[in-house]
């Protein structure tokens, strides 16, 4: 195992310090490198896997107007991420009926919502927020990343609980959540990365992007109570998270003005 861990250690410094050496290597959408061993099409896969059976385990709703909500937002962020990288033609939206504060997007083409979400999500553009935050760590390939991270780090762990179909242990890995999986939290640096692509994201959708802000501000709000958002565990927030999104709203700000010109506004009324 040592000699594995070694191996895929140098594999690693050779991604990062000469790009051309490997077609392991790979460029996300804000231009950082990152190490890429495992394909994406078993990502992709794995994705799909996951979500197939998280909707065993976890009750479906079928609370109408909740689904029709969820669903228009997801359908304008989906529109708008078409031709990105890492992005499938066909989605699965789901919502879930548990009262956790969550959400995300697994790559393969899944969206998953909880309904408890909807209490801090106050309009169409906040639930936007945190969808096209959640298709940015897609676009950005982040739970690619971190299984080709764990595997050079742990010499193939993560592979090997793929061989055995241990589930939970990659949909965490993917994104499915830590209350699902094993505790592995996107790193700060895909954060900041998920909320930049996302935030553009939304903003080509037709949303204000102004309302990420108070998206986040509600999240940090929440946070005060008995029940802090499971959201907020699996993207760990920043002390810097607003200001960073402030930095990039002039840009977001452009996008959306072209979006609304081009004849995206999309309306989801609140249920
Ligand atoms: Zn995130």
């Amino acid at each position: 195992m040592q000699s594995v861990r070694a191996i895929f250690r140098a594999f690693s410094l050779l991604c990062l310090s000469a790009p051309l050496f490997l077609d392991s290597c790979a460029t996300s959408p804000t231009g950082r490198k990152q190490l890429m061993i495992v394909p994406d099409s078993e990502v992709n896969q794995l994705g799909i896997q996951s979500f197939d059976q998280m909707k065993q385990q976890v009750k479906i709703s079928h609370n109408a107007k909740q689904i029709k909500f969820v669903q228009c937002v997801a359908d304008a962020v989906i529109a708008a991420a078409h031709g990105k990288p890492n992005i499938p033609d066909q989605w699965e939206v789901t919502l879930f009926n548990t009262p956790d504060v969550n959400a995300f997007a697994l790559p393969g083409g899944r969206i998953g919502v909880y309904s408890g979400i909807l209490k801090v999500t106050k309009t169409d553009g906040q639930l936007a927020a945190v969808l096209a935050h959640e298709v940015g760590h897609v676009i950005s390939r982040h739970g690619a990343e971190r299984m080709s991270q764990s595997v050079a780090e742990q010499g193939g762990l993560i592979a090997v609980g793929a061989a055995t179909n241990n589930s939970p242990y990659i949909g965490a890995a993917l994104g499915l959540g830590t209350q699902y999986g094993i505790i592995l939290p996107f790193s700060r640096t895909q954060e900041r990365e998920a909320d930049e692509v996302g935030l553009q994201l939304m903003a080509e959708a037709g949303f204000d992007p102004h309302q990420a802000i108070e998206l986040w501000k509600n999240m940090e709000e929440a946070s005060g109570g008995n029940r802090p958002p499971e959201l907020l565990s699996d993207h760990p927030s920043d002390p810097n998270r607003i200001q960073d999104l402030e930095s990039h709203m002039n840009d977001a700000v452009a996008r959306y003005e072209q979006a609304n010109a081009a004849g995206k506004a999309p309306h989801c009324p609140h249920p």
